[in-house]
């Protein structure tokens, strides 16, 4: 039996996450404990407190469905980032933004716009839809924004811009992207995705919501599964004018996101020593990741992310003397990077142990 799908669904090339620590445990019969995982660019300092705390104490209610409108999160976004509450649409993660985004605005017959080497989900996204990619060649691996506003077809509705981009690390200044952002026609919605904001340095970071008051065509993506250490429960948020949200909240399933990741959410947005913690150890360990690479010799695109991408040749030779020494990392070749690694920054145990399994692997 041959079962119908459009041959845009035969087409797609299904997600490849990185290995749980798990699966590793069992193909080399390691003990869990002794692994160290580098590949998902989650938090090394795991989840605050207390949304740990009001995650587990939710669990009572667990027989309730979640408020599908998220009341007291978006109340509590609403407070940082000083936009209403009908501005906010919160995803399953901030994949799940992009993809309610594709399902609202792409179907066949439309094109999307994205860099290459760009996140993963884009392509994904936007071949589930049925539309037509654009993908824009990269200038030295980043987004090539001119190239970006160039391609933009007559049927083009969503252009996708990650920045900081993964896997790349690469970074595109405040002033580019919003001369980027008047270029581009009203009637295409940009989606900024910020999932590595907070990452940035205080000098980098810009404020991106600012930009949406005069602009009805901008979506602007965060999450809480990176630098707010919640990865596993799965929320994140788009903020856009209200004509674009109502779009949006009209493909979103109705309980997209679960009470423990709403109230964890709301914990975790409230403890800005966590994430001041995290940006800490990711500047202190991410300089002195790249000053051992350039000691070893190895190429590394600088990273204003929670990684770094490092060209190692051949890479499935290395992710595997690195998995047989309990360190998973991500091969990156469906990105069209096949000579290259990502390596989440870690703890600076979990560094020291990725190199010391590195130098033999590179001849060092
Ligand atoms: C990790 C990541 C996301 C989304 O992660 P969620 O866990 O779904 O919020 C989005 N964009 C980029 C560029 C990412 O690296």
């Amino acid at each position: 039996m041959t079962i119908p799908a459009a041959d845009y669904i035969r087409a797609i090339a299904p997600y490849q996450p990185g290995m749980p620590i798990s699966e590793l445990a069992r193909r080399y019969g390691l003990d869990e404990s002794s692994i160290v995982k580098l590949a998902s660019n989650e938090n090394p300092f795991g989840m605050p407190e207390g949304a740990r705390a009001a995650a587990i104490a939710c669990l009572a209610e667990g027989a309730r469905y979640p408020d599908g409108n998220g009341f007291d999160l978006k109340q509590a976004l609403s407070a940082v980032f000083d936009v209403p509450p009908d501005w906010i649409t919160l995803g399953n993660g901030s994949n799940d933004i992009l993809e309610i985004a594709a399902r609202a605005l792409l179907h066949p017959g439309v094109s999307a716009v994205y860099s290459a080497h760009a996140f993963a989900v884009y392509p994904l996204a936007t071949q589930a839809s049925g539309a037509r990619s654009i993908v824009v060649p990269a200038r030295r691996y980043g987004h090539d924004l001119d190239a970006m506003a160039a391609a933009i077809a007559p049927d083009t509705r969503v252009v996708f811009i990650a920045n900081p981009n993964n896997p790349t690390g690469t970074f595109v200044p405040a002033g580019r992207i919003e001369a980027f952002l008047d270029r581009v026609p009203k009637d295409v919605v940009v989606v900024l995705d910020e999932a590595y904001n907070e990452y940035l340095d205080e000098a980098d970071r810009f404020d991106s919501t600012r930009w949406l008051a005069g602009r009805p065509n901008l979506l602007v993506s965060r999450t809480f599964s990176k630098a707010y250490g919640l990865a596993s429960l799965r929320v994140g948020y788009g903020l856009a004018q209200p004509e674009l949200t109502d779009l949006l909240n009209r493909v979103r399933q109705p309980f997209n996101v679960s009470t423990p990741a709403l109230v964890a959410a709301e914990a975790a947005l409230a403890d800005r020593d966590f994430v001041a913690r995290a940006r800490a150890n990711n500047r202190s360990e991410l300089d002195r990741l790249e000053g051992e690479f350039r000691t070893m010799g190895i190429e590394f695109l600088p990273s204003f992310g929670n990684f770094s991408l490092l060209r190692v040749g051949d890479a499935a030779a290395v992710y595997e003397g690195l998995l047989r020494a309990g360190v998973i990392v991500r091969p990156v070749a469906g990105y069209g990077l096949p000579e290259w690694l990502r390596v989440s920054v870690g703890l600076p145990a979990e560094n020291d142990r990725f190199l010391a399994a590195l130098r033999p692997l590179v001849g060092r």
